[in-house]
């Protein structure tokens, strides 16, 4: 996972972290929505690394967070 020292907001379209719902300063990682790939290109969105708090199913052997909508 690619860090980025400083998240690429933009203030017109107001995109922000959809976990913290801000775009304050900080590392952010790229997280690819699912269902949104084209060949080798994704759609992704930008979530700060410390909001990050991930989780591990073994069973379905995905890593996962839930976030509020
Ligand atoms: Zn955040």
């Amino acid at each position: 996972m690619r860090i980025f020292k400083q998240g690429n907001w933009n203030k017109k379209i107001k995109n922000v972290c959809p976990i913290c719902k801000t775009q304050k300063k900080g590392e952010v990682v790229l997280i690819g929505i699912s269902g949104k790939q084209k060949g080798n290109n994704c759609e992704a969105l930008q979530v700060h690394l410390d909001c990050l708090n991930l989780w591990i199913d073994l069973k379905r052997k995905i890593i996962y967070q839930s976030i509020r909508s």
